[in-house]
């Protein structure tokens, strides 16, 4: 043991997995179990989780990095790729369909609504902008929904680049968010849009579930002296978790309970701990455990999550 301080362990009333997530390990689950004999194709990582991503690839799935790596089928052969929970463009999907492949679509229905929206805007003479990381397979996708529409159409982070944009009075401008960035920020991007711009049309897309760990983690956060945020260290919606209990206290983003250090819950006497929407439910166990072993709390001394 490493404290003679016995901390309170809360978990956040929202944490871990969400219906997206849950929806497409299901799938996974299913085409392997039907497929014995594989192999089952993934596009891209069906979720930012690399220990369960690791999990399926042992029960067979097949992770390739873009349809250009599937291999081309022989007559009357059959293979089925599933399509990743951020979903991916619709050429992407007309390529896999031109391969002869059978597509499963793991896009969670919360990421189509970005989707629609973003090319409605456009196909309505809105200059697009999208709240967002350019990198992720989520904009990557959306942007796809836009080729052919010669849309004006920008990415940015956040409303602290506002200015990049160099927005005249006249433009029209229609706001759309990556799912799982922060509601406070999308509300400051509108904010600062509408100081340029007379006409501005904006859909809330960020979805539930994210809205409901951000807010979770902030109410945790105020009443803990540490947080420890468990997810992929490539999940936004997990860095995003950490990203906000830092402003309130120490924060820690680990992937698994391995990481863990002792020396971080010396002394602590209230310790959250939260999980981004790709994170198994094990792994947040696995954490709770271990801080319980290291600290001699009891385990579930609070627990609130729901
Ligand atoms: S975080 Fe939201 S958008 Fe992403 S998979 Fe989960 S429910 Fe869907």
């Amino acid at each position: 043991m490493i404290t003679d301080v016995k901390p309170t362990i809360e978990i956040a009333r929202s944490a871990g997995w969400c219906f997206g997530v849950e929806r497409i390990v299901q799938m996974a689950e299913k085409l392997l179990n039907e497929t014995p004999d594989g192999p089952v194709y993934c596009l891209g990582e069906l979720i930012h989780n690399p220990q369960e991503v690791a999990r399926l690839r042992a029960k067979g799935m097949v992770f390739v990095k873009s349809h250009d790596e599937l291999p081309p089928l022989k007559p009357g052969e059959k293979r089925k790729v599933l399509i990743r929970a951020h979903g991916v463009a619709p050429a992407v999907k007309r390529a896999l369909q031109e391969k002869g492949y059978e597509i499963y679509d793991g896009t969670c229905p919360l990421v189509t609504i970005p989707q629609r929206f973003a090319r409605e805007l456009a196909e309505q003479g809105y200059r697009v902008v999208i709240m967002g990381h350019i990198e992720h397979p989520e904009i990557q996708g959306i942007l796809g929904y836009l080729d052919g529409l010669n849309a004006h159409v920008d990415v940015i982070a956040g409303p602290e680049e506002v200015e990049k944009l160099q927005l005249k009075a006249s433009d029209r401008v229609g706001l759309i968010s990556q799912t799982t960035h922060p509601y406070e920020k999308f509300a400051q991007l509108i904010g600062r849009v509408l100081e340029h711009c007379l006409e501005v049309r904006a859909y809330n897309t960020i979805c539930q579930a994210t809205f409901d760990r951000q807010e979770a983690i902030r109410e945790l956060a105020q009443r803990c002296d540490l947080v420890i945020v468990v997810g992929g260290r490539n999940s936004s919606n997990t860095c995003r978790l950490a990203e906000i209990a830092s402003q309130y206290t120490t924060c820690y983003h680990i992937e698994d309970a391995s990481e863990l250090k002792g020396e971080w819950l010396a002394g602590k006497e209230h310790i959250g701990i939260s999980a981004g929407a790709s994170t198994p439910t094990r792994c947040l166990e696995e954490v709770q455990t271990a801080i319980a072993r290291l600290t001699g709390a009891r385990e579930n001394s609070r627990h609130t999550s729901g």
